[in-house]
């Protein structure tokens, strides 16, 4: 029975656009070297449509161009994505290969998700954080992809439009949030050093004649004031029926099919989240209970299951490293990792890319943590590294509170998501099957539920001897995604107060006040990209226990993970349609 369903949902889905019934049946041309040709022009036309997108990928043609977001553009740029959206339908599916296939699916949702952001969300008329062009004039700035002269002279012409865009951008705004307003405000002020400073110090270093650098400081100058005005505006602005921060249902849902391509709808997923806490909560107080007189003494057990977890989670947070012994403990820690992949089979892990740990450099100083830089899809034979943070100038509460966060247990699981066998070991896989749309388009959802995935794989198969310790931490770090997702979800469609919310991050998810303040602030200023995590590691959760059902003494995890990586950063939904077509063809 099952089997048939599988096929069926295989038909539906390659053959959903009008048309193309055909290609089921009769053996499809080959399509592949015409779409190739297609996704080369369509990715330099990109490019051309969004010249600031280009130098943030690592493409640096159109430095020199910032778009005014004015009336014109935006119909220059429907019409850009009308005309690719009419170019796919001519696509005979069928005659492409599985890689092409996704990268298909995956153009054709940019440019529907790009449409819809324009004329349904208009995005561009309430989030006044929109418009700010410090970012990319500090890209081309730090940049070293070309000698300072070119970058100066590219920054130079780039800022000719400063006035205009943010004019542009004063006709565009309408009943802003007051959320957005304040963070236009506060991120365009904080900006203004790339142009006092960052630039004039730049200038000093290269040997332009003086008429020249006078004429550069003075379109510098122009540009601060055209910040400062567009701030000075926000400030006054006279806002009587501000928009609420808060998306709403309709607009929500529509953009979690967007952002998120999964197989289940946001409601099917904010059902999954608050069963998973119950459940967790429940697995979490067995543990706790047991651990209980081995961290607590003789001192009496509290009523309440939560906070018995909580005293529990606490005393075993402050095992933890000391800062300065971060990055040497992380060096120490990913051979372990390798080791234990490969004695239990786990996945195959490519010994020739090898990951460099460093400290974090300057300008990500602040963020703290661990993050994965990896190279640009332009930027092939560039490094991997894990960037670890160092804490330096933070007051002795602040670190404290982060080293119990990321204590003795949770760095080793932040370990496997980050580095192995979580992000780097995806984008390991992802570059031997080279896809410029999946670099540039690449499934959030994928991408975080796979990391999120491999911690409790690992878990699974024996990493951390099945310690309660490492289990109780494990629950705790997975509540974090979890609540991620029943957070957005509830901020934005269901009107959750900010106590609510307090509640559900510190006493449901065991989390600090610093970090449920920072996460208020998150949400309240993004929409849907917090659910990633959960609903793509529940995605890849669910199909694989679905296959092993399936498949029984055949099914193999390695084999299954290998596969499952194989199709690139794409949507896990088509990830599963793909493999399961081929498990049937065999
Ligand atoms: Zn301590
Ligand atoms: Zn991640």
């Amino acid at each position: 029975m099952k089997k048939i369903t599988f096929v069926g949902i295989v038909c539906v889905a390659l053959s959903s656009c009008g048309g193309k019934q055909n290609s089921e049946t009769k053996a499809a041309a080959d399509m592949n070297p015409q779409f190739e040709k297609y996704k080369s022009s369509f990715i330099e036309e990109l490019w051309k449509t969004y010249p600031g997108w280009a130098s943030s990928q690592g493409y640096h043609k159109y430095d020199s161009l910032l778009v005014v977001p004015d009336d014109a553009s935006r119909v220059k740029e429907l019409a850009f994505l009308k005309a690719n959206l009419d170019s796919l339908k001519i696509v005979d599916l069928g005659g492409l290969s599985d890689n092409n296939k996704t990268d298909y699916y995956m153009i054709e949702n940019q440019l529907k998700s790009i449409e819809w952001t324009i004329n349904e969300e208009k995005i561009y008329q309430w989030n006044p954080s929109e418009y700010n062009v410090s970012g990319a004039f500090a890209e081309i700035l730090n940049g070293n992809y070309d000698s300072l002269d070119v970058r100066l002279h590219n920054f130079y012409l780039k800022m000719a439009n400063i006035p205009a865009f943010y004019e542009a951008a004063k006709k565009n705004i309408k009943n802003p949030t007051i959320e957005h307003t304040q963070l236009a405000i506060d991120q365009n002020l904080g900006g203004i050093s790339v142009f006092e400073k960052d630039f004039v110090d730049a200038l000093s270093k290269v040997n332009f004649g003086e008429n020249e650098k006078k004429r550069m400081e003075y379109r510098a100058n122009e540009s601060v004031k055209a910040i400062r005005d567009f701030a000075n505006w926000l400030k006054k602005l006279d806002n009587k029926t501000p928009r609420s921060f808060r998306l709403g249902k309709d607009l929500y849902a529509k953009k979690f099919e967007f952002d998120i391509q999964s197989g289940y709808t946001v409601d099917q997923i904010y059902e999954k989240a608050l069963t998973h806490k119950n459940e967790l909560h429940q697995k979490m107080f067995v543990l706790a209970d047991k651990l209980w007189s081995k961290y607590m003494g003789k001192e009496l057990k509290p009523n309440d299951t939560l906070a018995l977890i909580r005293q529990v989670i606490d005393k075993i947070s402050q095992k933890h490293l000391k800062p300065e012994e971060f990055q040497k403990d992380i060096e120490r820690q990913i051979p372990i990792l390798v080791d234990f992949i490969k004695q239990k089979d786990l996945i195959y892990i490519d010994p020739s890319k090898p990951l460099v740990v460093r400290k974090e450099p300057d300008y990500m100083a602040g963020v703290a943590g661990a993050s994965i830089s990896a190279p640009g899809p332009y930027d092939k034979g560039g490094n991997t590294y894990y960037n670890v943070g160092s804490l330096s100038g933070w007051n002795k509460e602040k670190s404290e509170s982060y080293l119990r966060e990321y204590n003795y247990y949770i760095l080793q699981i932040l370990n496997i998501h980050e580095a192995i066998p979580g992000h780097y070991t995806q984008l390991v896989y992802s570059n031997q099957s080279p896809s410029l749309i999946k670099s540039l388009f690449g499934n959030s959802a994928m991408i975080e539920g796979w990391a999120v995935y491999s911690e409790r794989m690992m878990l699974e198969n024996g990493y951390g001897n099945n310690e309660d310790e490492m289990w109780l931490m494990y629950y705790k770090w997975n509540l974090r995604s979890t609540c991620n997702t029943i957070l957005d979800y509830s901020v934005h469609t269901k009107e959750m107060t900010k106590e609510a919310a307090m509640d559900l991050l510190m006493n449901q998810a065991f989390q600090q006040k610093t970090e449920a303040e920072g996460k208020w602030r998150r949400v309240n200023v993004t929409q849907v990209q917090l659910c990633c995590y959960f609903t793509g590691y529940t995605e890849i959760y669910d199909f694989r226990e679905e296959l092993k059902k399936q498949m029984s003494d055949k099914f193999n995890l390695k084999q299954f993970h290998e596969k499952f990586l194989s199709y690139g950063s794409s949507p896990v939904k088509y990830i599963k349609e793909l493999m399961i077509s081929e498990i049937d063809k065999k």
